[in-house]
């Protein structure tokens, strides 16, 4: 496990951290402060990305992207998060959507949906899994429970897929232009067994986006709520075997968790960053705050725990590349351990504000937010704290 950073690796964290410190961070706060979420998109934020590469970056070389490893997807996703880790998660939506449409697709299936999707810079993607009564079932197992998992249901009609369904928390359901929909078309079976995805372009009759979800803290990534009412897709609109969802989902996302735990890495470094320098120019008696010991103590204990984070998120990702079967406790832990000390972390920086922490004009609140917001995506701390147990043979597999 070699940690040294190549040249292609250096220069593509240096592009999104630029473009993270010029771009990102300075609209942030305000894209936040938006009393309407649905009107909060940066269209033109998401466009100079995607002119940089930095939308295509996972997309094979052979399909027109650049083809990262695990790693580097890590250390660009960080910097951007970084800047804002609303931005940085709906950007690293089609790096994971555009893998799918380039290598679980056939060569007609490329030239219909990957092309465009390439020339156009505005393109964003979604996914949609969860749905009202099924969240944490789909990051934590449930293999043989009928009523788990998608009920969203696809049927074929002889001439076309037919669906019909509600997904919930979907990020970009209301900007993007197509959703990789995760859909039922075996009920006899679990979800892992009776899925299949289908590309639905959202200007599909019968495609519904009902609302943009007012939240807590990432305000800027919008979680939608979406109807699929008698929505026909054609035949070619199925991705890979039918009822082989479950395998495309953990081949292509397979760094899913760990990306959670390093967009809240980005998120703690924020945090970390604000406070270092508040900490360094607000004075109380008569010297400046870092000069009080227990303060620099504090700092210093978040820039460790950062740190001892990364090394835990790289090593996740590096496994998921070279050691796929200790990748799956792993990337569990990081994303489980690297939540929380964000969490942590932004609590303790907003404190580090004293009185301004809590005010709306300082950018420490919206970090803080955000950072909390992270403990409820892909399961939530507890399901997954539930699934590691069984990952590591403590308790046996849920409903077997
Ligand atoms: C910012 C954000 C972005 C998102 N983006 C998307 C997206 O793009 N696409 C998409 O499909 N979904 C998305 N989601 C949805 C997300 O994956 C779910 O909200 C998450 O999986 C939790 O599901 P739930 O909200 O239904 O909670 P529930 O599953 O109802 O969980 C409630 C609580 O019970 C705990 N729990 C559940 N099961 C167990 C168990 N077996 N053992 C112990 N504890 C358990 C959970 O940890 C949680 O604390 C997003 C969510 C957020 C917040």
């Amino acid at each position: 496990m070699d940690f040294n950073l190549s040249a292609k690796q250096i220069n593509l964290q240096s592009l999104a951290r630029v473009f993270a410190r010029e771009n990102i961070r300075p609209r942030a706060k305000d894209l936040d402060k938006n009393p309407d979420p649905s009107q909060s998109w940066p269209y033109d934020l998401f466009e100079k990305a995607s002119k940089l590469g930095l939308r295509t970056l996972k997309i094979p070389k052979e399909f027109g992207g650049q083809g990262i490893d695990t790693l580097t997807e890590l250390i660009v996703l960080e910097e951007l998060c970084v800047g804002d880790i609303s931005f940085g998660s709906s950007l690293a939506h089609p790096w994971r959507e555009g893998l799918i449409l380039a290598s679980a697709t056939t060569n007609e299936q490329r030239e219909l949906f990957l092309k465009p999707f390439l020339e156009d810079h505005n393109a964003m993607t979604s996914i949609g899994i969860t749905e009202l009564h099924s969240g944490s079932d789909n990051a934590t197992g449930y293999d043989k429970e009928l009523k788990a998992g998608s009920m969203t249901e696809a049927i074929y009609d002889g001439s076309e897929w037919v669906l019909n369904g509600r997904k919930i928390f979907i990020t970009a359901g209301n900007v993007a232009q197509f959703m990789l929909v995760v859909a039922r078309t075996n009920k006899k079976v679990s979800w892992k067994e009776g899925i299949s995805i289908f590309i639905v372009p959202t200007n599909t009759k019968g495609y519904q986006c009902i609302r943009v979800m007012d939240k807590l803290g990432m305000r800027v990534n919008p979680n939608t709520e979406v109807v699929f009412t008698n929505c026909r897709v054609p035949k070619i609109n199925l991705i890979g075997e039918l009822n082989n969802g479950y395998s495309i989902l953990s081949k292509y996302g397979a760094s899913s968790k760990v990306k959670e735990g390093v967009k809240s890495l980005g998120a703690a470094r924020a945090a970390y960053e604000e406070a270092l320098n508040w900490c360094q120019n607000r004075h109380q008696g008569g010297k400046k705050l870092i000069e009080h010991q227990s303060i620099a103590h504090c700092l210093a204990r978040m820039a460790g725990k950062i740190e001892a984070c990364r090394s835990l998120c790289w090593r996740a990702g590096w496994s998921i590349d070279h050691d796929p079967i200790n990748a799956i406790p792993l990337q569990t832990i990081a994303k489980i351990e690297t939540c929380e000390m964000a969490a942590k972390v932004a609590v303790e920086a907003l404190e580090l504000f004293g009185g301004y922490g809590v005010l709306k004009e300082y950018p420490i609140e919206k970090i803080a937010r955000d950072a909390i917001t992270m403990l409820h995506t892909t399961g939530g701390q507890l399901a997954l704290t539930s699934s590691l147990a069984e990952q590591l043979n403590f308790i046996t597999k849920k409903n077997e």
